[in-house]
């Protein structure tokens, strides 16, 4: 049991962040979820982690804002009596399109949601972790930010960009015990994939495994890193095999 602990999730309210927020609660940690506008999905992910017996709470924070992130923490540190001793940077977006006619914004809007939004969350929690002498961080990557995938210039380059933050932060926060690890999905079930069919052969072809994967098998990895004392600085595929 993780009693007597706070965890931040970044996008924690749907898909793959929600499954985490359940699997946190389980094991006892108290739950603060950063998300951005679907206050319906929030409130139900709210509810259901607080069946566990913990204590969890919803904050709409946009994580690509410096200013947003800074007072939101805040406003945890306030709320929750608890430490914060885990922080899963796992809010994301996708807006693809070829990099010939890729527009500015898209561009613009994945790379700081994606990317800024970890190194903001981080930023702001760095200090807490400090001060606690020990933490955990687990950054959520893409197997396109391993492999590059046509279409996502400016997806594959954030999550590419997570790969260099959590190795940087898993070096220079060693010393204080904190731990910075990332996941790398492949194709998972949840809105964001919404549009892909698992019908696809040509996608089915790329998978080793043979099928999409579940948010279970993306939160089963990141509750492995933020429960691994001697690990950090890993980069964990969860993706069936496809950038082996
Ligand atoms: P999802 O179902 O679309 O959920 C995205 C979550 O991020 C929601 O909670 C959303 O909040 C939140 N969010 C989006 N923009 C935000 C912002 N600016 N500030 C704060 N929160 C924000 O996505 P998912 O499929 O679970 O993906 C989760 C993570 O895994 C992402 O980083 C994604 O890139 C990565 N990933 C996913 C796959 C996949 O196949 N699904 C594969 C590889 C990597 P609202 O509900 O309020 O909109």
């Amino acid at each position: 049991m993780a009693e007597g602990r706070t965890a931040i999730g970044t996008g924690g309210s749907r898909g793959i962040g929600r499954e985490v927020s359940l699997r946190l609660a389980a094991l006892g940690y108290d739950i603060a979820i950063v998300y951005v506008g679907d206050e319906n999905e929030a409130a139900e992910t709210v509810k259901d982690c607080e069946a566990n017996g913990i204590k969890a709470k919803a904050y709409v924070c946009d994580v690509s804002s410096f200013e947003e992130t800074k007072d939101v923490v805040a406003q945890i540190r306030k709320d929750f009596e608890n430490p914060v001793e885990a922080l899963v940077n796992n809010a994301g977006i996708t807006r693809d399109g070829l990099i010939a006619f890729m527009k500015e914004s898209d561009w613009d809007s994945v790379l700081s949601v994606n990317l800024k939004g970890a190194f903001n969350m981080i930023r702001h929690t760095a200090a807490l972790f400090i001060r606690n002498k020990g933490g955990r961080i687990v950054n959520i990557s893409s197997v396109s930010g391993l492999m590059g995938n046509a279409g996502q210039a400016n997806y594959s380059a954030s999550k590419a960009g997570i790969v260099g933050l959590t190795k940087a932060t898993a070096r220079e926060l060693a010393p204080k015990g904190i731990t910075c690890n990332a996941v790398a999905p492949g194709f998972i079930r949840t809105d964001m994939t919404k549009n892909i069919t698992e019908d696809s052969s040509e996608l089915l072809r790329t998978i080793p495994l043979g099928r999409m994967g579940d948010v279970s098998d993306v939160a089963s990895a990141v509750v492995f890193l933020l429960t691994s004392p001697y690990i950090t600085g890993e980069v964990l595929r969860v993706d069936g095999g496809i950038a082996m």
